[in-house]
């Protein structure tokens, strides 16, 4: 009852800055939102904010922590401190950093193939407030750029879950989105199971990229799964062609891949 009084003075208060979030989180208050892993209502959440995830399914979620400080992907439990993977210390990435919250595994994979392909557009909110936790205050980019869909891709889907969750990073941060300025010019087929040289040529000029790109120095992409990375590491060399200087990526979800 006490945590409950805490929370509606927190609600009503003015640390929650704009009149519509207070509302939000007052109706949240009086009428808690079910988790969008095991739909039970939400007695204790695991993030502050708007995100729906209850602290159980969070803490059996697998975190990527352990990973490629270049490109986040998942390495040993022995890897340790400032460790690159093997395809890094060959290559580095075109891009110049890359975050991943989850490991691609378990209820992440349900949830990702519910926004994506049953229409769950409104857990776009939960999985961005959930990626906002990964922004570095330090090193904000100059915009956010959502990897675009094929135009008959998007069709088909009616939306892409990459720009539905960078909203949310927009309006929590008030950087902004840039939806238009890059084209994907044709469909690719599926990367799992390509070579590293057959996924480059796979994805090799695959996007046009707008002269407008050229008034950013910072960029971070937005993704929802990174499994190769080879479609980011496209579109980071032709934003780097464009004149933009710093390049990261921010995904919700981090795959292994072979090498
Ligand atoms: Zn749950
Ligand atoms: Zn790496």
């Amino acid at each position: 009852m006490k945590k409950t009084w805490i929370r509606l003075k927190q609600a009503l208060s003015g640390s929650c800055n704009d009149a519509r979030q207070r509302t939000r989180r007052l109706f949240t208050l009086l009428f808690p939102p079910a988790c969008i892993l095991c739909r039970q209502t939400i007695i204790d959440a695991a993030f502050a904010g708007d995100a729906e995830l209850c602290a159980g399914c969070y803490q059996k979620q697998s975190l990527n922590n352990i990973c490629c400080k270049r490109c986040a992907l998942p390495l040993a439990d022995d890897a340790g401190e400032a460790a690159f993977c093997g395809r890094c210390i060959r290559q580095l990435p075109e891009y110049h950093y890359a975050r991943s919250l989850f490991l691609y595994e378990g209820g992440i994979i349900a949830l990702i193939h519910q926004l994506k392909f049953s229409q769950k557009i409104s857990y776009a909110r939960s999985i961005g407030e959930m990626l906002s936790t990964l922004l570095d205050a330090g090193d904000l980019p100059d915009c956010f750029l959502p990897v675009p869909l094929h135009p008959s891709r998007l069709r088909q889907r009616g939306f892409n879950q990459s720009i539905e969750i960078t909203r949310v990073l927009a309006s929590k941060t008030g950087i902004p989105i840039e939806i238009d300025a890059v084209e994907r010019q044709r469909q690719t087929v599926s990367q799992t199971d390509l070579d590293a040289r057959q996924r480059r040529k796979n994805v090799r000029g695959v996007f046009r990229v707008s002269s407008r790109m050229f008034e950013y120095k910072h960029v971070l992409i937005i993704d929802d799964v990174m499994t190769t990375g080879a479609t980011v590491n496209e579109l980071a060399r032709v934003l780097k062609r464009h004149g933009v200087e710093r390049i990261g990526v921010l995904c919700i979800a981090r795959a292994p891949v072979r090498a």
